[in-house]
């Protein structure tokens, strides 16, 4: 029997046939496990496995293993950004799709911690943990449907890193099935362990070029006793950073949020979302979205927030400012910076970035990088924002209004990734600070990344996977 007709069925073996979709199948539809996210691009899976178990997952990649020229890529939500959980279009590929493993195996009240298979959607460990009386704290606009393990894979960030950390600093111990098909019990839930290399770290943020997580111990926190959200106007990135610092001094651990948001970002939120109601966008080149979650109530927090609002005004930083008066205004409020990617997508194709710089240094990146695209592009658009808290742009470039998508993608991306991206350098930023590398900036990472980090990262994808079978092609470009 032809050897990849073999291992289909040996899957349907390993995880029922009901688990084991393939092109074969009558009116068979891969497209949600084959297409990414942003929809730029598509695959065709020699398979689609979804395992109910650790036991299976072990099974399926020791069964991979044996078939010469197949490898696995792993799966979990598919809203990854950066094409790197979907299969490439060799018909070679078994996407490996965690989601049947979504059960939350146990909570630990006194060690503060959760256990939960990789499966398990971002949006239901965050009500765990609040059922039981704890805040998980990881928070992104895809939390409805990305999964654990597939913000462990990617090291996730989103909107409370900057207090929390991020999916790297949650995670107190990870169950990974190796190349090998060998399972790693590493669900410590330890918070001192040094015995040796950490290869808990190496796991996080590998994009399932190393091992496949499917399961992970999580750190919970204590529910905040009030939180409150603040939107301040402010008239320059200069004055962004001004308030970011004033708001560490004066809120401390408090601070949980700090967003920052484009005059032409929210521009689109309005145009695209007219029902949604942006504060203050007509009048200032940027505005912010403040969090205070405070641990004694809300009184405190609003007298906290109302202190730093008055030093900000005074300073010159914020030129208007509002305080959410209840729980509806402020999800209104977040609702609205979570609407930007939808929005920017509504008005066309655009080159999405996110990338990282010391905060200290944002307001001149900033201005030097829009002024080089100006030069190069006229009349392109800027799409401004991010988790300025942590340093962090989504610095996205539009097309000029009316301009044809597809062809400006065509003729612009290299050329506008590789300014953007040699400006990032020349700030000692990073290329990606959240999404990660996938298959999309692979062939970036060699001129971007120091030759002798490149060179180990190497080495140990060679020790722990020498035969490729894992997620080829992404992050390491293919040699
Ligand atoms: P997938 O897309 O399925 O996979 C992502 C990567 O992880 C792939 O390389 C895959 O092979 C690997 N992987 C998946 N599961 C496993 C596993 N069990 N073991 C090993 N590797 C695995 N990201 C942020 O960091 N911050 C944000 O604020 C943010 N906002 C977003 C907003 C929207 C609207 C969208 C669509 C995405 C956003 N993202 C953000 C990107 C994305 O949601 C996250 O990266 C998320 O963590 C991916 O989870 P997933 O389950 O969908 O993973
Ligand atoms: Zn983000």
């Amino acid at each position: 029997m032809n050897p990849h007709q073999a291992l289909k069925d040996q899957l349907r073996q390993i995880c029922g046939a009901a688990n084991v979709h393939t092109h074969d199948d009558p009116g068979a539809d891969l497209s949600a496990w084959e297409q990414d996210w942003r929809k730029r691009s598509r695959g065709h899976a020699l398979a689609v496995v979804r395992p109910g178990n650790t036991a299976e997952v072990a099974a399926v990649v020791k069964a991979c293993a044996a078939t010469p020229g197949v490898s696995i890529v792993p799966q979990g939500g598919n809203t990854g950004l950066v094409v790197g959980g979907v299969p490439d279009s060799s018909g070679s590929q078994v996407v490996l799709s965690l989601t049947r493993m979504n059960a939350v195996r146990a909570i630990d009240p006194d060690n503060l911690t959760l256990t939960a298979e990789a499966g398990c959607v971002l949006h239901s460990v965050q009500d765990a943990a609040e059922q039981a009386g704890f805040l998980f704290p990881l928070s992104l606009a895809a939390e409805g449907s990305c999964t654990l393990g597939g913000n462990l894979g990617t090291n996730a960030g989103g909107t409370q890193v900057l207090r929390y950390g991020n999916t790297r600093d949650l995670c107190l111990g990870l169950e990974v099935v190796t190349a090998q098909g060998e399972v790693w019990h590493g669900l410590t839930g330890l918070r001192k362990d040094n015995t040796g290399y950490d290869l808990r770290h190496l796991m996080i943020g590998s994009e399932g070029t190393l091992g496949i997580i499917t399961a992970a111990t999580m750190k919970l926190t204590p529910l905040p006793a009030a939180q409150l959200t603040a939107w301040a106007a402010v008239p320059s990135m200069q004055a962004a950073v001004q308030l970011l610092g004033l708001a560490h001094r004066l809120l401390g651990p408090g601070l949980t949020g700090f967003e920052v948001m484009g005059q032409f970002a929210l521009s689109l939120v309005d145009k695209h979302y007219p029902q949604q109601r942006v504060p203050f966008f007509k009048e200032s080149p940027w505005c912010v979205l403040l969090e205070n979650s405070d641990s004694e109530n809300e009184h405190h927090a609003r007298s906290q927030f109302e202190a730093l609002l008055e030093a900000a005004l005074e300073q010159g930083c914020v030129s208007d400012a509002v305080v959410a008066e209840n729980i509806a205004q402020a999800r209104a409020l977040w609702h609205i910076r979570e609407s930007i990617p939808m929005a920017q997508a509504d008005e066309g194709l655009n080159i999405k970035h996110d990338i990282s710089i010391p905060v200290s240094r944002i307001p001149a990146f900033v201005a030097e990088t829009d002024a080089l695209l100006a030069q190069a592009i006229p009349g392109v658009r800027l799409v401004d924002f991010g988790h300025l808290g942590d340093g962090n742009l989504h610095y996205n470039v539009q097309a000029p209004a009316g301009a044809d998508g597809p062809a400006f993608l065509r003729d612009f991306e290299e050329r506008v990734n590789t300014l953007v991206f040699d400006q990032v350098a020349q700030f000692k930023g990073s290329i990606s600070a959240e999404h990660g590398v996938g298959e999309l900036k692979a062939h970036k990472l060699p001129h971007y990344k120091d030759p002798t980090a490149l060179a180990m990262m190497h080495a140990i994808k060679h020790a722990l996977d020498p035969h490729k079978l894992l997620n080829p092609g992404k992050v390491l470009p293919r040699a």
